[in-house]
């Protein structure tokens, strides 16, 4: 059990885009988590032309819940310099 599988538990079911010019709201099933600085996006402020969004199934929870993993744009900026 790492950190990434304890997401489920210390995750809020409502969450806000972490982008503060941004107010998209939504769950875990509709925003994306960076998976460098660990925050929560909606679509529009993730890299999704680059590495984009992966789905990560929790193969450890039996429900077998996901959520979607990728880079946000800040984060993507930084990483090209
Ligand atoms: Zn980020
Ligand atoms: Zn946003």
């Amino acid at each position: 059990m790492n950190a990434m599988n304890d997401i489920m538990v210390i995750t809020p079911a409502h969450l806000v885009c972490h982008e503060h010019s941004c107010a998209v709201e939504g769950d875990k099933y509709t925003m994306v988590r960076c998976r460098r600085c660990g925050e929560w996006f909606c679509p529009d402020h993730m890299d999704l032309d680059g590495e984009g969004v992966t789905m990560i199934r929790l193969l450890s929870d039996p429900k077998r819940k996901t959520y979607y993993q990728g880079m946000c744009l800040a984060c993507a900026t930084r990483q090209h310099g």
